[in-house]
């Protein structure tokens, strides 16, 4: 639960006023010693879960992570296997698993889930998650206005 950071006290909910130039957390019998209350902060609202993450699209070709190879050596040094045993339990050349964790080759889907099976890691960008890539800058996500349009028909 959160606590007044003027009093101590804990409150279900505190309102964030400015004070002094500061921001804290008071309770509501201390809010009156700010000049502004900038927002109510709910210890409800604090528990509230995050929303759920939206599902991948449908038909998405699984994509590898990026440090594939260094997540397979990783988790093979940690099993005890030297390259030529793990090589031999996902059925795959050891010259291929060597080329996949220098990252100078990638594994096929199929070995990837082997590796994956056989390591107890995951290789796949799993769905739902957030994209690694950073979002272009200036591209704009809001909807066409009537405006707009009319400018592109010109
Ligand atoms: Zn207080």
């Amino acid at each position: 639960m959160p606590a007044c950071e003027i009093c101590g006290t804990s409150a279900e909910e505190l309102y964030v006023v400015g004070i002094e130039g500061a921001r804290m957390q008071a309770c509501a019998k201390c809010k009156p010693q700010g000049s502004s209350v900038l927002a109510v902060v709910s210890a409800a609202v604090q528990r509230a879960p995050q929303p759920a993450p939206q599902p991948g699209q449908l038909g998405e070709v699984p994509a590898l992570v990026e440090n594939a190879g260094e997540i397979v050596r990783a988790a093979r040094e940690s099993a005890g296997l030297s390259q030529e045993q793990l090589a031999q339990k996902i059925a795959e050349p050891a010259t291929f698993l060597k080329k996949i964790e220098g990252g100078r080759a990638e594994p096929t889907e199929k070995a990837a889930r082997k590796l994956e099976k056989v390591l107890g890691i995951t290789l796949f960008k799993g769905k739902g998650e957030k994209p690694l890539l950073p979002q272009k800058p200036g591209k704009k996500t809001e909807p066409l206005t009537l405006g707009d349009v009319v400018v592109l028909r010109k």
